[in-house]
């Protein structure tokens, strides 16, 4: 249990009990991709993966002590001195920033981090991160936020001080996470509500580095305000590009490229739509719109990859199986795959093999189900 790996942690780099434990979840997005920072809608859930922080305050002191894993030692982040390292502290530091930023007088803490969410995978370990130091130092410190706001503090840092330029899906499901639901999430402003979902789903990791992928993801995102500014020539009171109509989208002038991505987050956000009443009436996932979604973002977004693609084919193949696409940002990371409990098993069970004998190397497979968001541990 991580919980208890995140205790041994810190009993080892600081001696003595932490007086706090919490945990926030990592994620998978079930539908609605690149549609965050679009002011559109996503379906993500909170899963079982975790990253748990044990805290103790440190009477007296300015600066808080920090270690990873259990190992590479205890780092110090001096509370008047917070800058960019470019290392995973960033995080940590970007919500100290944020709260102090706020006018919260932070006192010194002694930090443990324990997690068993892939990192860098597309799970989204770094919000994981975020939230749960987050939540950990709000508990501790008494102050009683909610959990949007908590993500939307995190998100905060995660842009302003590790500089990537995130939307808030992240952040809002592992803080907002409901064991059995899936959340459907808005972006503008963030709301979330939760939706029930108690399938299994199975969440294939390409094992492929996502070297491109920061500066695509970048390039999306002007793309996107690129093609608003467009939109809002011939329609003024669009607000985003989630909110535009593929009418007003055709009678917009603009270049093929941005027209595409358009196309993309209009007909992306319908599909979340129609998926959240399709699993409020009680139905399973409806998994052809998982399929129109990855062949909308491999097409028309171009963010796939030659090996996301073979996932989703193979899969499709496989009977028991009702759907795949590629999860997260793309360029390599997650597909998540629909289905029957057990075709979802004997799938993780058999692609592997076949998928090391396509591509070259093994890939990694997980099962897993919707689970809370941001809790106290003990
Ligand atoms: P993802 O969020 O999809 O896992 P990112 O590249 O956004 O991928 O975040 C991964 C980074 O977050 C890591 O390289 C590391 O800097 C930081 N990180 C996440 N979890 C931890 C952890 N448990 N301990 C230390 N750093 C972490
Ligand atoms: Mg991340």
């Amino acid at each position: 249990m991580i919980a208890d790996d995140v205790r041994r942690h810190f009993t080892k780099s600081f001696d003595g009990e932490p007086t706090l434990v919490v945990s926030a979840a990592g994620r998978v997005n079930l539908i609605g991709e690149h549609v965050d920072y679009n002011g559109g809608e996503a379906l993500p859930i909170a899963i079982q993966r975790r990253t748990a922080v044990a805290v103790r305050l440190r009477p007296g002191a300015a600066a808080t002590r920090i270690n990873s894993g259990g190992t590479g030692g205890v780092l110090t982040l001096d509370h008047a001195r917070l800058a960019r390292k470019r290392k995973w502290t960033d995080y940590v530091a970007g919500v100290l920033d944020q709260l102090i930023g706020r006018g919260i007088d932070v006192p010194g803490l002694d930090v443990a981090v324990a997690s068993d969410i892939p990192s860098g995978s597309g799970l989204s370990s770094s919000a994981a991160l975020e939230v749960a130091f987050g939540f950990a130092v709000e508990t501790l410190l008494g102050l009683h936020t909610d959990p949007v706001a908590l993500a939307l503090m995190c998100q905060n840092a995660e842009r302003q001080f590790v500089g990537v330029p995130c939307g808030a899906m992240d952040q809002l499901a592992a803080a907002c996470g409901v064991e059995g639901h899936a959340l459907h999430m808005q972006f503008a402003p963030a709301t979330v509500c939760a939706v029930p979902f108690t399938e299994h789903v199975l969440v294939v990791d390409t094992a492929v580095p996502r070297t491109l992928r920061g500066s695509a993801y970048e390039e999306r995102v002007k793309e996107c305000a690129a093609a608003l500014v467009a939109v809002q020539r011939v329609a003024p009171t669009v607000p985003t590009l989630a909110a535009a109509t593929m009418e007003q989208l055709a009678q917009a002038e603009l270049p093929d490229v941005q027209r595409r991505r358009a196309r993309h987050v209009i007909a992306e956000c319908e599909r979340v739509r129609q998926t959240v009443a399709t699993l409020a009436a009680g139905h399973q996932f409806p998994g052809h719109l998982a399929v129109a979604s990855h062949e909308s973002l491999r097409d028309d977004y171009e963010c796939s990859s030659p090996e996301l693609d073979w996932v989703v084919q193979h899969a499709m193949r496989a009977s028991g199986i009702s759907g795949a696409r590629l999860t997260g940002a793309g360029w390599g990371g997650c597909a998540v795959v629909f289905g029957e409990a057990g075709a979802l098993e004997s799938l993780a069970a058999s692609l592997p093999a076949d998928y090391s004998q396509a591509i070259g190397h093994r890939p990694r497979t997980w099962v897993v189900s919707a689970d809370a968001g941001a809790r106290i541990e003990s």
